[in-house]
């Protein structure tokens, strides 16, 4: 595995841990030789994740839009910067560029891509790991909202557990780099356990 994409907020959020969280997670990338990929901002907690990469030694990719780039402040400082017109060329660029994918606390735009690569892997459009930060108990309401969707058998427990859930950065990278590739399509499987 040479490189993770990380979806996050791009405010800070009310607790200094999700900051600590991302910093932990972009020096893990960094001290492990990959590469982190992510919006290209210079706000919120997708800064200190790319930082805290940059600061270890590690190389960071960041991918935005021409709109993006103002709104969010690219970084200016990092390995490679990325512009392109549309969320869709930027979505599919940072997907290609990645190798897994993992998601800290973060809002609408942080859930949306989760959600998004998360589908694309049900789908089988791609074959790479899925993680969650669950930092400080941030996703706990999601979490418990998962479960149902199981529980009232509209997800299967296969497609439920493709996400992988860590409160701590650098255990679920290690997981994630552990993690054993499916190499069929899972979706009828998943289907058929619902
Ligand atoms: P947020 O979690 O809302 O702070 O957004 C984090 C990142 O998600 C930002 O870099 C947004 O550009 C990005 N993002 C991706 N897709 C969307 C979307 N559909 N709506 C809003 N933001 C998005």
């Amino acid at each position: 595995m040479h490189s993770v994409c990380v979806y996050c907020g791009s405010r800070a959020g009310a607790d200094s841990a999700y900051a600590d969280c991302a910093t932990r997670l972009g020096r893990a990338i960094a001290e492990r030789a990959m590469t982190l990929v992510y919006g290209g901002g210079s706000v919120g907690l997708m800064h200190r994740a790319a930082e805290a990469a940059l600061a270890a030694g590690g190389r960071v990719v960041g991918v935005t839009t021409e709109l993006l780039m103002r709104r969010e402040v690219a970084h200016q400082g990092l390995s490679e910067l990325h512009v392109v017109q549309t969320m869709h060329q930027r979505k599919k660029m940072m997907a290609d560029f990645a190798d897994a994918f993992i998601a800290l606390p973060g809002g609408l735009g942080t859930l949306e891509e989760l959600f998004e690569i998360w589908t694309w892997r049900q789908l089988g459009y791609h074959n790479k790991p899925v993680g969650l930060v669950n930092c400080e108990g941030y996703y706990d309401g999601l979490l418990d909202f998962l479960a149902q969707t199981h529980e009232q058998g509209f997800v299967s427990p296969d497609m439920l557990g493709l996400l992988l859930v860590d409160p701590d950065p650098q255990r679920l990278l290690d997981r994630i780099a552990g993690a054993q590739p499916v190499s069929e399509d899972p979706w009828w499987r998943m289907r058929e356990s619902i």
